[in-house]
C-alpha cells in the first residue's frame, strides 16, 4: 500500500499530530517540531517524546516527516544567521532522533539573495549545475557540518526539498532539481522531497510528460524518498509558493495522475500540504489522492471530479 498522508499539527503537544493524521486515516504524516517561524525552542520533554514513539508504533505511521524551521538559511551572507541556522538544522536532528522521526525536510534550493541553484548570476543555466552556481559549495559544506561530516551523527536522514524560486529560464532546460540532487548526494544527504507546486511555480510544466521525465532524469543518482503533492494557485514558472487544493489549481488532476504514476515517482510516500482552511479540506484532498491513486478509476471519472 503506498503511503499517503498530511502535514499536521502539534498543538496540544506531539502525540496530538499522531492521532490527527490517523483520524484523517493517513499512513505517514509530516510535522514541524515547533514553530517553524520563530528561533526560540522549548525543550520536547521526555514523556512526551516516549508517548510519540510508542502511538506512532501502535498506529502504524511510517515515514514520520520533519519539516525544519524556515529560517534555517545555511547560505545567508551574514554569518550569525549561518550560525544559528547551523545551530537551528542540528537540534532539528536532535528532535527528530528523540521522537524517532525517520527524516528532516530542508529547503534548499535557494541560497538567500542568489539565483537558483543551476542558474549561474546571469540568470543563464550554467555550464553544470555544480559550477558556476552561486552558494552550492558553501550550501554543501554547510549540510556536511550539519550532518556531522560524513559521520553518523544523528539517526535521521537529511531530505533536501526544491522550492518554488523562479527560473529565469524555465522548461526542459531549467535544472535546479538537478542541482538540489547533486547537492543531496554530494553532502550526504538520504535523499530528496520533490514539492508537485514548488516544481511547476518554479519552471517545470509537469502538465507535460517532457518536463516529467526531465525531473526524472535531473534527479537519478539520488533517493526521492518523499513527494508533497499539491496543486499550484500561481502558473507555471511564476515562483509563488502558493498551494491549492488538489484538481483546483493551474496543475491540475490529470497531470498530478500522470507524475504519482510515473516511473521513479511510482510508490513514494506522498504527504499533502494543501490548504487547511475548513476541517473538510484534509479529508477532501485525502479523498482525491485516493482516487488518483487507484487503478480502477478511468481517466474520464478523474477528469470529471
Ligand atoms: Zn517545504
Ligand atoms: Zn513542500
Amino acid at each position: 500500500m503506498r503511503r499517503l498522508g498530511v502535514h499536521t499539527s502539534i498543538a496540544g503537544g506531539l502525540p496530538k499530530s499522531l492521532e490527527r493524521a490517523r483520524a484523517l486515516g493517513c499512513s505517514t504524516l509530516q510535522i514541524f517540531s515547533h514553530n517553524p517561524r520563530s528561533w526560540a525552542l522549548t525543550d520536547i520533554p521526555e514523556e512526551e517524546a516516549r508517548m510519540f514513539r510508542r502511538l506512532r508504533e501502535k498506529l502504524d505511521l511510517d515515514p514520520v516527516f520533519i519539516h525544519a524551521c524556515y529560517l534555517v538559511n545555511l547560505t545567508s551572507a551574514d554569518p550569525l544567521v549561518r550560525e544559528k541556522s547551523l545551530r537551528m538544522l542540528a537540534e532539528e536532528f536532535r528532535r527528530a532522533d528523540l521522537i524517532g522521526a525517520d527524516y528532516v525536510l530542508l529547503h534548499a534550493g535557494q541560497p538567500a539573495g542568489l539565483p537558483a541553484l543551476g542558474q549561474t548570476a546571469s540568470g543563464r543555466t550554467g555550464p553544470g549545475p555544480r559550477s558556476g552556481v552561486p552558494g552550492y559549495e558553501s550550501l554543501v559544506k554547510s549540510l556536511k557540518t550539519a550532518l556531522g561530516g560524513g559521520g553518523k551523527r544523528f539517526r535521521a536522514g537529511l531530505l533536501l526539498e526544491n522550492t518554488a524560486f523562479r527560473l529565469q529560464s524555465p522548461g526542459p532546460a531549467a535544472s535546479s532539481i538537478k542541482a538540489l540532487a547533486l547537492a543531496a548526494a554530494d553532502s550526504g544527504a538520504a535523499g530528496v522531497c520533490l514539492d508537485t507546486c514548488h516544481a511547476f511555480a518554479s519552471g517545470y510544466d509537469i502538465r507535460t510528460m517532457a518536463d516529467i521525465e526531465e525531473i526524472a532524469r535531473q534527479t537519478e543518482g539520488v533517493k526521492i524518498r518523499l513527494i508533497h503533492l499539491n496543486d499550484s494557485k500561481g502558473g507555471i514558472g511564476s515562483g509563488l509558493d502558493r498551494h491549492e487544493h488538489l484538481g483546483r489549481g493551474r496543475i491540475g488532476l490529470e497531470a498530478l495522475r500522470r507524475l504519482l504514476r510515473f516511473g521513479p515517482f511510482k510508490d513514494k510516500p506522498l504527504v499533502l500540504e494543501t490548504p487547511k482552511k475548513e476541517a473538510s479540506d484534509d479529508p477532501m484532498n485525502l479523498e482525491t489522492a485516493r482516487m488518483l491513486l487507484a487503478n480502477n478509476r478511468s481517466q474520464k471519472e478523474i477528469v470529471s471530479f
